[in-house]
């Protein structure tokens, strides 16, 4: 009778043993999968942001096709409103009237 009793309660450790390490095992891998989800959110996240930073400088390099610097201020204008005048072999760009005044009076000044 004691060793049937001596055999129950091993078999009876026995599984509460298992059941502890597929709990642990079930938590563990659990918690890799939060850590993996959530790895891959971040990386999309910074996917995302690499994204939008290109797209953010092609815009503005599709907006500085269209800008022009002023030869005196250095302000960039666009195109189509600048003062436009040839200079020393060259297309200068102007903001305003003013600009080109003064550009054409230090130029002349040298
Ligand atoms: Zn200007």
């Amino acid at each position: 009778m004691e060793f049937i009793n001596a055999v129950l309660r091993i078999t009876m450790i026995i599984f509460l043993i298992r059941a502890v390490i597929t709990i642990a095992t079930g938590f563990i891998m659990s918690r890799r999968m939060q850590k993996a989800q959530r790895s891959t959110e971040l990386m999309n996240e910074k996917m995302l942001q690499i994204k939008m930073m290109e797209q953010k400088r092609l815009e503005e390099s599709e907006l500085q096709k269209h800008l022009v610097k002023d030869d005196y201020c250095g302000r960039m204008i666009d195109r189509t409103k600048a003062f436009i005048m040839h200079c020393e072999g060259k297309t200068c760009h102007f903001c305003s009237w003013e600009c080109r005044e003064k550009y054409l009076e230090e130029t002349v000044a040298i």
